[in-house]
C-alpha cells in the first residue's frame, strides 16, 4: 500500500511512525512534513491547503490512501477533490469537517443528535454577548465560532475581558462554565461504523499545575486510571455514534477521525468540543499503544468497510508524551536554533522522538522551526515507567530557551 500523509507536526509525525512500522505499507511520502518524518517518509514541498496540488501529488504518486492530518486542510475542502478523483481519503469532507470549523454548527449537530453539552448562546453582536454573559455568569465562556488555532477560547472571571473577545470575533458561542476533569477520546468512523480508540488526556497550559496561558498542548498521557468503568461505551452510546448517525441523516456523511473533547461534571459527561482529526499530542500516546497495524484501519474507513474489521488490538501498559516548546511559546515562538541530543534520547530504545517544529539545515543539522518543536514519547508497564523514560529521553534534548512541563501525568501515575 502506498500512502500519502498530509500535514507537518508532531500528529503527522506519530501517524508515520505508526504507518512505517505496518507492514502492508510498501511506500510512504508526506506533504509538507518536517524534519523528524523525514527519517520514515518522503516529503514533497506541496502546500496542504491546495486541494488540486494534494490530488495531483496523490496521483502522480499512485497513492493507496492519503491521510489527511489537520483541521487547516479538511475545513478547506482538501479530502473533496481526492475523494472526487476516486482516491481512498482518511478525514471528513468539508461539509463534515464544520464539525471542528464551526462551533454553532458543531452546536446544532449535538442539539440534533441529542448529544449532552454546555448550553450555550451564538451571538453576532456586542449587546447579545453581553445578555449572554449575564444569562450563564461566571466563569464566561466564549468561544470565536471559526476556526482559531486554538486561540479562540476564552475562559475567565472576568466579565470586561469575556466581553472584549467576543467584540473582537464575528460570531460567538457563549457557554455555561463546565467543572470536571477533562477526557479526550477519539473514535475513527466510516460515517456508520464508529470504532472509539483508547481515552487520553491532555494538558493544555503552558506551565506546571495548570497554571500560564492556553497552548495546542503540552503533554498527554493513556490510559486514565481515574475514569469512571464503562465510559467509553457510554460516550458511543451518548455522544459518538448519535453525532456520526446525525451527520449522515444530514447528508454530510462524516469519514475519519471524530474528536470529542469531553468534560465529566458533577451532572455527568458533557461535550465540551469536538474536531474533526486527530488530536495532538494525544495521538503520540494513543498510537504508541495500538497494535493492529494503522494502514488497514485507516483505509477500512476511507473504503467504508470498518464493520468488517476485527476488534483492534492495544498494548495493556500505558504511554506518556511530554512536549518540548521554544522560548516565547505560545505568544512569540523563538525559531532557528539547532537542536542537540535527538540521537541521545532514542539511543536506548526506551523513548521516541516525534518533531513537530523542526527543519533540517543547510548542513543537515536540525533546527527549530515552530512554537511546539517536539515530543518525547515512552511506554511502560505503567504510567510511572512510561513517565519515567519519557522525562529519561527527554533530559538528554537541548535547545536554547527550551521549554517543557514537568508534571505530565504526575497525578494520574501516584
Ligand atoms: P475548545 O477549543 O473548545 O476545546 O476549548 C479549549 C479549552 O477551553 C478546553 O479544553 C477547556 O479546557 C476550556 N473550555 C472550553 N469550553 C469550556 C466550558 N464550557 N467550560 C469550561 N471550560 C471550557
Amino acid at each position: 500500500m502506498k500512502v500519502l500523509v498530509i500535514g507537518g507536526g508532531a500528529r503527522e509525525h506519530a501517524l508515520c511512525r505508526s504507518l512505517s512500522q505496518d507492514p502492508a505499507v510498501t511506500e510512504l511520502h508526506c506533504a509538507p512534513g518536517n524534519a523528524g518524518i523525514a527519517r520514515v517518509a518522503t516529503l514533497h514541498p506541496v502546500d496542504q491547503l491546495d486541494g488540486a496540488a494534494v490530488t495531483a501529488l496523490a496521483q502522480e504518486l499512485g497513492a493507496d490512501l492519503v491521510v489527511v492530518g489537520p483541521e487547516a486542510p479538511l475545513v478547506a475542502g482538501v479530502a473533496d477533490p481526492l475523494r472526487a478523483a476516486g482516491i481512498p481519503v482518511f478525514g471528513p469532507s468539508a461539509a463534515a469537517a464544520q464539525l471542528e470549523g464551526s462551533k454553532a454548527f458543531a452546536k446544532d449537530v449535538m442539539a440534533g443528535a441529542g448529544v449532552p453539552t454546555a448550553r450555550s448562546y451564538v451571538c453576532t453582536d456586542e449587546q447579545e454577548a453581553a445578555e449572554a454573559l449575564d444569562a450563564f455568569g461566571a466563569p464566561y465562556v466564549v468561544k470565536d465560532d471559526g476556526l482559531a488555532a486554538g486561540k479562540g477560547v476564552v475562559v475567565t472571571e472576568d466579565r470586561a475581558a469575556a466581553l472584549e473577545h467576543a467584540k473582537g470575533c464575528d460570531r460567538v458561542v457563549i457557554e455555561e462554565y463546565l467543572d470536571g476533569p477533562e477526557v479526550s477520546l477519539f473514535a475513527i468512523t466510516d460515517g456508520t461504523t464508529v470504532l472509539p480508540l483508547v481515552p487520553a488526556q491532555d494538558f493544555k497550559r503552558a506551565l506546571d499545575g495548570d497554571q500560564g496561558p492556553n497552548t495546542g498542548g503540552m503533554g498527554a498521557y493513556t490510559p486514565l486510571p481515574w475514569a469512571p468503568e464503562g465510559l467509553v461505551e457510554e460516550v458511543l452510546e451518548t455522544v459518538l455514534q448519535p453525532t456520526v448517525d446525525e451527520l449522515r441523516r444530514r447528508g454530510t456523511p462524516f469519514s475519519g477521525l471524530l474528536y470529542a473533547g469531553l468534560a465529566l461534571t458533577s451532572r455527568g459527561t458533557r461535550v465540551v468540543e469536538f474536531n474533526a482529526r486527530f488530536g495532538d499530542p494525544e495521538t503520540q500516546v494513543v498510537l504508541a499503544r495500538l497494535r493492529t497495524p494503522l494502514a488497514g484501519v485507516l483505509l477500512a474507513a476511507a473504503n467504508g468497510t470498518l464493520a468488517e474489521l476485527e476488534a483492534l488490538r492495544w498494548d495493556e501498559g500505558a504511554a506518556v508524551t511530554v512536549v518540548m516548546a521554544s522560548e516565547g511559546y505560545p505568544a512569540n515562538p523563538r525559531t532557528g536554533d539547532p537542536i542537540e541530543g535527538l540521537d541521545e534520547a532514542e539511543a536506548d530504545g526506551t523513548a521516541f522522538v516525534l518533531h513537530a517544529g523542526t527543519r533540517t539545515g543547510a548542513d543537515g543539522e536540525v533546527l527549530t522551526a515552530g512554537g511546539r518543536v517536539l515530543s518525547v514519547t515512552a511506554t511502560g508497564q505503567d504510567l510511572a515507567e512510561a513517565r519515567a523514560k519519557a522525562y529519561a529521553g527527554l533530559s538528554k534534548i537541548s535547545f536554547k530557551g527550551a521549554q517543557h512541563r514537568t508534571d505530565i501525568a504526575a497525578k494520574a501515575a501516584q
